[in-house]
Formats: C-alpha cells, structure tokens, sequence
C-alpha cells in the first residue's frame, strides 16, 4: 500500500499517519519528523535546515527529495508506507513520480485532510509534542510530570518552535502557494480521499480506513 497524506499544517496529518501505519502494519516517513530529529541530533542536515524550518519555510527540494528516495529504498518500506509532509511542492511530485517509476510502484491512494485556516492556527497554537515519539497533546492537558500516552516518557512535551502564531502564518501561506497545487498533480493519477479534518480523531481514522478497502 501507498499512501500520500496531504493537507495543510495542524490539520491533523501526522496524527493520522501515525495510526494508519500501525493499523495496515505499513512505514511512517515524515519529512518534517525526519528533518527535526537532525535538527536536534545536530547533523549536516540538521544544520542546514534549522533556520529554515523554525521560520516556517521550505527546505529545498533536492535535499528533501534525497532523504525521501533513501528512505523508500530502504527495507522499512517494503510492505508499503504512508507519507507525511512530502510532496510538498509541484517539483516533489514529479521527482517522487520518478521514485516510483524506479521503484515500480504501483497505485497511489492520496488521502487530502481539510479544514479552515482558522481552526488549524487555533490547533497548533494550543498543542505541544512530546520530544521523543512526537504525539500530540492539547497544551492545557500537559501539566507538571504529564506522562506521553504514547511512549511513557514523563515531562517530555515541548512547544515546536514553528508552532508561534507569526510562523504558522507563514507555513500556511507557503501552504496555499505551493503545496495547495500538489493535488491537482495526483487528481487523475491516484486514488482520492477527501475527509473533513474537524471532525474527532477516531472518526476520521474510521472513515479513513473503509475508504481505503
Ligand atoms: P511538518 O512536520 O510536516 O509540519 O514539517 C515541519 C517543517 O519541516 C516544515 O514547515 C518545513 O520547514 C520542513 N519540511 C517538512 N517536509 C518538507 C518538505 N517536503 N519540503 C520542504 N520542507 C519540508
């Protein structure tokens, strides 16, 4: 199985990845989980994307597309994946179109998440993730000592620095500038799902999981 998640910041994306990858027992590949963990591990790549990625902006594609190809020729993927935060551009898709080709892929379910600007900047200005495995939480559930409900570890949970409202502002932008066209790239090449991101998590993945069958 292929999957492409799409949808704008704080829709709700990463959430749903997550669980669809360990409902279809498929891989996770999120570009903006890969690139912080080498923000944080202080890596080449690291260093070159942190003022990038704590503006808002886009990190160029060749260096994206990269991380992207090794990850999908990596045995992690052979029972299919599910991508998360790529393509993010026009020129994304027709390098990843390329992937595939080498790659012998076949068809493509693109799942879209929606929702209003105004509810996603809401989102993201009210949530914190846990440094170690990246779940989500509400800001105001994270008291003192708050445990991850996913990985356990105890006062874990950060505020990303491209989560302030100045920054989300400019990710959106960049949103409906650049990634926005990305759909009309997959419209007649894969399968489209269109859910409504605002409704709660289990009856998105729900409605996520019969249309995908
Ligand atoms: P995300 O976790 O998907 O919201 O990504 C966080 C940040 O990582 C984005 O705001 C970008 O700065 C960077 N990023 C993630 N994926 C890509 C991509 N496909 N192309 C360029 N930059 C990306």
């Amino acid at each position: 199985m292929q999957i492409i998640i799409f949808g704008a910041p704080g829709v709700g994306k990463g959430t749903q990845a997550k669980i669809l990858a360990s409902k279809l027992q498929i891989a996770h590949i999120s570009t903006g989980d890969i690139l912080r963990e080498a923000i944080k591990n202080e890596t080449e790549l690291g260093k070159k994307a942190k003022s990038i990625v704590e503006s808002g902006g886009l990190v160029p594609d060749e260096i994206v597309a990269g991380m992207i190809k090794d990850v999908l020729k990596s045995e992690r993927c052979k029972n299919g994946f599910i991508l998360d935060g790529f393509p993010r551009t026009v020129n994304q898709a027709d390098i990843l179109d390329k992937i595939f080709v080498e790659l012998n892929q076949g068809k493509i379910d693109l799942i879209k998440l929606d929702a209003d600007d105004s509810i996603m900047i809401n989102r993201i200005t009210n949530r914190k993730v846990c440094n170690k495995c990246g779940n989500i939480s509400v800001k105001s559930e994270v008291t003192e000592n708050y445990t991850c409900p996913s990985c356990k570890s105890v006062n874990s949970y950060i505020t990303r620095k491209d989560d302030t409202e100045e920054v989300i502002k400019n990710r959106l932008k960049l949103y409906h500038e650049q990634t926005a066209p990305v759909f009309e790239h997959y419209k007649d090449k894969a399968n489209i799902i269109i859910v409504d991101g605002t409704q709660a998590i289990d009856d998105i993945t729900k409605s996520l999981l019969e249309k995908l069958k």
